[in-house]
C-alpha cells in the first residue's frame, strides 16, 4: 500500500532534533494506520460491528519505552505487569527485550509461558493468591510470588513449600491515584511477627516488595518505600534470612518517570549494596503512550442550551465506559477526544483556534447513563453520524477491562505499527530466530523514515 500521507520526515522537512524526528515518525504511522483502516470501511454497507473502535498499537513506542527504563534505571529489571494490558504482540517484545513479567492469576502466568518465557522470569505478584492458582505455579516451576500476611503462609507451606517468597509491606500511597496499600501490604509493626512464622514453617522469604500505588505523582513515596524495606531487609537478617531481592513494584508514569528515577535510583544505590538484585512491576509505563483507539461516531443529539446561539450536540461512540474506556471507572483516567475524520476530511493534528470550538459531550454505547466519556469537550469542526474520534494514551487498563455489557464487544481489532527500526530489527530478528512462534514481520516497511506497519 501507498500512504496516504507523507511520513514527516522526509528531505524536504527539516526536523530540530532527534526527539522530535522520533515523534513525528511515530505520529506518522500511527495515523496512517488510522486512515488505511477507516478507508477499508464503508460504513453503509459493512457487515454488523465491521466499523467497530479499534486500536492502533506503536510496539516502537513500548522499545523507546524500555530504552528510557535502561538509560533512567539501570539497576532495576522490569517485569512487566501483564494485567494492565495483556495485548500478546507487546508480551512477545518484551520477553525478547528480556523483560521478566508480574502476573497476578493462572491466566495471566499461562499467557507469559506459552510465549517462551522461561518460568524463573515470573513473579505472581499478588498476594491473596487462589490455591489451586498457587498449585498451578507449583506445577510450573514458577517460583517468586508475594505474601502479606500470616494465612497466606499457611497456604504457601500446605501448595508450594518451595516458593521463592517476597514479603509485601505497605506504603504511603496517599499521593497515588488508585490507592493499593488500604487493600495489599503488611503494615511495618508486622513484618518481624510474618519472618518468624515464615521461618518456623521452614519456607524460603527471599526479597521485600512494595508498591507505591498505580498513578503515583509523589516520587518521594519510592524512597520512604525504599527505607522501610531496608529495616525489612535488617529484620529479617536478625530472623535468620539473607535475603537478596528487593521488588520496587510498579506506579511509574509517562510524565512522571525521569522524576522518579532521579530520587529512586540513589535511594536503592544508598541502602542496598550491588549484591542486591533490584526488580519492579511496571505496567502503564510501558504502555500507556503505545496504544492509540479511533471511535465511531453512531449517533448525535442536538442541544439547544437556553441563552445560547449555537447548538452543542452529544455524541454517541461505539466504545464506552463498560469497554475500552473502562479507565475512566477503575483508573481516573479522561481521555482526550480528537478529531479524526469529518466528513470526507482527516483532520489529524489541526489546531484549532478558539472561535471554532464547539461544546460535546461525549457517550458510550450502552444504555447506562454512567456510560459517559467526557462530559464536555470542545473540539473544532460539527461533527456528524459516520464522522470519526481518536483518542491518544489508552493502552493502560483499557481493553484488559472492558466488558460485554449490553451485548458490545469486549475484543476490538489491534493494528500494528513499528515506528522504530530497532523494536522492528527486534521483532524479524525473533520471528527469524523462531524463538517467538507467530511473530510479526513487516507488512509495509517506509524505508526512507524506518517505520513499519505489520
Ligand atoms: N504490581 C502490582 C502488584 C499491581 O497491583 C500493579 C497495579 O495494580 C502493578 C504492578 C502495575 O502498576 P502500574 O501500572 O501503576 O505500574
Amino acid at each position: 500500500p501507498v500512504p496516504p500521507i507523507a511520513a514527516p520526515c522526509g528531505p524536504k522537512r527539516r526536523i530540530s532534533s532527534a526527539a522530535t524526528n522520533t515523534k513525528h515518525i511515530a505520529q506518522a504511522s500511527i495515523f496512517w494506520a488510522l486512515q488505511s483502516r477507516i478507508n477499508s470501511i464503508n460504513p453503509d454497507e459493512c457487515e454488523a460491528g465491521g466499523e467497530d473502535a479499534f486500536f492502533v498499537a506503536d510496539l516502537g513506542e513500548v522499545y523507546r519505552q524500555h530504552m528510557r527504563w535502561k538509560i533512567n534505571l539501570p539497576r532495576v529489571e522490569p517485569f512487566y505487569a501483564v494485567k494492565c494490558n495483556g495485548d500478546e504482540k507487546v508480551l512477545r517484545l518484551l520477553a525478547a527485550l528480556g523483560t521478566g513479567f508480574d502476573c497476578a492469576s493462572k491466566a495471566e502466568i499461562q499467557q507469559v509461558l506459552n510465549i517462551g518465557v522461561n518460568p524463573s522470569r515470573i513473579i505472581y505478584a499478588n498476594p491473596c493468591k487462589t490455591a489451586s492458582y498457587i498449585r498451578y505455579a507449583a506445577e510450573e516451576n514458577v517460583r517468586m510470588m508475594t505474601f502479606d500476611n500470616a494465612e497466606e503462609l499457611y497456604k504457601m507451606k500446605k501448595f508450594f513449600p518451595d516458593a521463592r517468597l517476597f514479603l509485601r509491606i505497605c506504603t504511603d500511597d496517599s499521593k497515588a491515584l488508585c490507592r493499593l496499600s488500604l487493600k495489599y501490604g503488611a503494615p511495618l509493626d508486622s513484618t518481624r511477627h510474618l519472618l518468624e512464622l515464615a521461618k518456623e514453617l521452614r519456607l524460603d522469604v527471599v526479597g521485600v516488595s512494595f508498591h507505591v500505588g498505580s498513578g503515583s505523582y509523589d516520587p518521594t513515596a519510592f524512597v520512604t518505600a525504599v527505607r522501610d524495606a531496608r529495616r525489612v531487609f535488617d529484620e529479617a537478617a536478625e530472623v535468620g534470612y539473607d535475603l537478596r531481592t528487593l521488588d520496587v513494584g510498579g506506579g511509574y508514569g509517562n510524565d512522571n518517570f525521569e522524576a522518579i528515577a532521579a530520587v529512586l535510583g540513589p535511594a536503592i544505590d544508598e541502602y542496598f549494596p550491588p549484591s542486591v538484585r533490584v526488580i519492579a512491576e511496571p505496567g502503564r509505563y510501558y504502555v500507556s503512550s503505545a496504544f492509540t483507539i479511533a471511535t465511531h461516531i453512531i449517533a448525535r443529539r442536538t442541544v439547544q442550551e437556553d441563552g445560547s446561539r449555537n447548538p452543542s450536540y452529544m455524541l454517541y461512540l461505539n466504545d464506552g465506559v463498560y469497554g475500552n474506556f473502562s479507565g475512566i471507572l477503575f483508573d481516573h483516567q479522561k481521555p482526550v477526544p480528537k478529531v479524526l475524520k469529518c466528513g470526507d476530511q482527516y483532520s489529524f493534528e489541526s489546531t484549532p483556534t478558539d472561535s471554532q470550538l464547539i461544546k460535546y459531550s461525549i457517550w458510550g454505547p450502552t444504555c447506562d447513563g454512567i456510560d459517559c466519556v467526557s462530559s464536555f469537550s470542545y473540539l473544532p469542526e460539527v461533527l456528524e453520524v459516520g464522522d470519526w474520534l481518536y483518542f491518544s494514551d489508552m493502552g493502560a487498563y483499557s481493553k484488559c477491562s472492558a466488558t460485554k455489557f449490553n451485548g458490545f464487544s469486549d475484543n476490538h481489532d489491534v493494528v500494528y505499527v513499528v515506528s522504530d527500526p530497532g523494536a522492528l530489527a527486534l521483532l524479524t530478528q525473533a520471528a527469524a530466530d523462531e524463538q517467538l512462534s507467530n511473530s510479526p514481520v513487516a507488512s509495509f516497511h517506509d524505508g526512507s523514515s524506518g517505520w513499519a506497519m505489520i
